[in-house]
């Protein structure tokens, strides 16, 4: 089995299991663990982008996420409230204080637009009938 001994003065080293085990027992070694096999820790950025023009058309705003580790970004609308960001072998929900940030944006952009075009028809029923039949 592989050790490094535990102030880590001497590169790992080689032994049979029956001493390796008897040195970790004794505190004066432990087993060696490879930096490079341990998982990549999420060093993940939360924030929140403004509304905005993009190729002739308003882009609402939203929750963007990215991870310094794995490189992976995005950016989430409406449905920042259930949004997970999987990466780095973790999925994180978006941050209590990113949706508290967000939420009257979202509220603002997206509840508050202009309601759609109404129809001629609809626009008759606000109409008295007798107001049309002059
Ligand atoms: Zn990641």
């Amino acid at each position: 089995m592989r050790l490094q001994d535990k102030e880590h003065r001497h590169p790992p080293f080689d032994v049979a299991p029956g001493l390796g085990h008897m040195l970790v027992k004794l505190g004066v070694a432990e087993p060696f663990v490879n930096p490079k096999s341990l998982p990549k820790s999420a060093n993940t950025r939360w924030g929140i982008t403004e509304p905005r023009l993009a190729a002739g058309q308003t882009v609402g705003p939203g929750v963007s996420y990215s991870c310094g580790s794995c490189l992976q970004s995005g950016v989430i609308g409406g449905t920042y409230a259930s949004f997970k960001f999987c990466h780095c072998g973790i999925c994180e929900p978006v941050p209590e204080h990113i949706k508290t940030a967000f939420r009257p944006l979202a509220v603002k952009f997206y509840v508050t637009q202009e309601p759609a075009p109404r129809s001629l028809r609809d626009k008759a029923a606000d109409y008295p009938a007798h107001a049309l039949a002059r």
